[in-house]
């Protein structure tokens, strides 16, 4: 018998949960693109997009996903030819790092392998070694969304500093804006590249890059930058159409605009903490779990190494696609694959999962998903620790 019937939860690593709130903003006719209320309801956004990023810098909004964001820092960063150095810890700096390659760029990719974060000792050392300073940028996740993963920016830009290299520090945060801590300008990040439908809780199709002054200024000539990715005129539109380079993407705006209200009403902060209590609560179960079956284990040993919006786990095949689909079809909860973690023995990725608490997400949906999870372990009879979800209840409890 089948438990699922009522509201589904998503918990896959992106798309995320989409509110009600932005659902309903959405849901309008086409606007006018040339004068009304669509132009001065997209004036409104800058600012707010520069609070989520933790910048004065400028913005440029382009249509499209994360992958589009990646070419869009890639094309106005570089020259065919320039050097790249990438930091890989899992399948998203990997693949940023093809993407530049694909585009004539000098990729250089410094790779941590998937189950730990970056050593700062290494990407000091590659930079002191470029004493021509060839490398033009320093491209990184800030969450690796297939490792879960993270980056610790300010670490990054102080090996940097150490080094005394110029490159430019650029960051993916598509896993993480509006879920971990993030402060583009304090940390002395250049550019940041994210997309709306993870922690920006809006449905897929909007990219984004910040950048800046800094950037803007040394990316000047960059020859990879053709009319519709270069970012100056969307940062800079004299006319609303250099926003997007054509028709803007105006349903998607609207959902946009109330995801950034719900944002600045929570405030980056709490919105912060939010997703660090869950994730707390997410990693107490996977302990307990873990400590009854030592094929439960969570990827990232050290919880400071691990992002606040999503957990990867490896569960011992075939056990984590059991899991996942008993959650699925008997309880409504959809949980997230394996993406690149795969050994060559497993390449299916039976035997890895990840949880998301990305987003739109509060307690009783992190605890309600363990609670899922747990039952599916007793139902599919796969050993497992106790106490978990009393672990996760305590985490909840102590900070809420
Ligand atoms: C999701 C994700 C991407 C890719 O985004 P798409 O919208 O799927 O193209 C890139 N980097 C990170 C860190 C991600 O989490």
């Amino acid at each position: 018998m089948s438990l699922a019937n009522g509201r589904p939860y998503l918990a896959i690593p992106g798309p995320s949960v989409i509110p009600d709130r932005v659902l309903q903003a959405m849901h309008r006719g086409s606007p006018n693109i040339y004068e009304g209320h669509l132009i001065e309801m997209v004036a409104s956004l800058w600012p707010d997009l520069r609070m989520v990023a933790g910048t004065t810098g400028h913005v440029a909004m382009y249509i499209g996903n994360g992958h589009a964001g990646w070419e869009a820092a890639n094309a106005n960063l570089f020259s065919r030819g320039d050097k790249a150095l990438v930091l890989a810890v899992g399948q998203f700096g990997t693949s940023w790092a093809n993407s530049a390659r694909a585009m004539g760029v000098d990729v250089e990719v410094l790779d941590f392998g998937k189950s730990a974060p970056a050593d700062m000792n290494r990407v000091e050392a590659a930079l002191r070694a470029d004493s021509g300073h060839k490398i033009k940028a320093v491209l990184t996740t800030q969450v690796d969304t297939a490792s879960s993963i993270k980056t610790d920016i300010p670490r990054l830009r102080a090996a940097m500093d150490a080094a005394g290299h110029p490159a430019l520090l650029a960051v993916d945060c598509i896993a993480s804006l509006g879920c971990d801590e993030f402060r583009m300008d304090e940390w002395g990040v250049d550019v940041t590249v994210a997309a709306c439908q993870k922690g920006l809780m809006t449905p897929p199709g909007l990219a984004f890059v910040w950048f800046s002054e800094q950037a803007r200024l040394r990316c000047a000539g960059a020859d990879l930058a053709t009319p519709y990715w270069a970012w100056g005129p969307r940062a800079e539109a004299e006319e609303f159409w250099q926003l997007w380079n054509g028709t803007a993407p105006t349903t998607h705006l609207y959902g946009l605009r109330e995801a950034l209200d719900m944002l600045h009403e929570e405030g980056m902060p709490q919105v912060w903490n939010r997703h660090r209590v869950l994730a707390g609560a997410v990693w107490a179960a996977f302990d307990a779990w873990s400590a009854g079956n030592p094929a439960i284990a969570m990827n990232v040993a050290d919880p400071g190494d691990r992002g606040w919006s999503v957990t990867a786990a490896r569960f011992g095949a075939p056990h984590a696609t059991r899991l996942r689909d008993w959650c699925e079809t008997k309880a409504g909860v959809t949980l997230g694959i394996g993406l690149g973690m795969a050994p060559s023995t497993d390449p299916a990725y039976h035997g890895f999962l990840r949880v998301a608490h990305m987003g739109h997400v509060n307690a009783h949906m992190t605890l309600g998903a363990l609670g899922v999870m747990e039952a599916g372990m007793q139902a599919l009879e796969i050993p497992y620790g106790p106490g978990a979800l009393a672990a996760a209840v305590k985490a909840v409890a102590a900070a809420a």
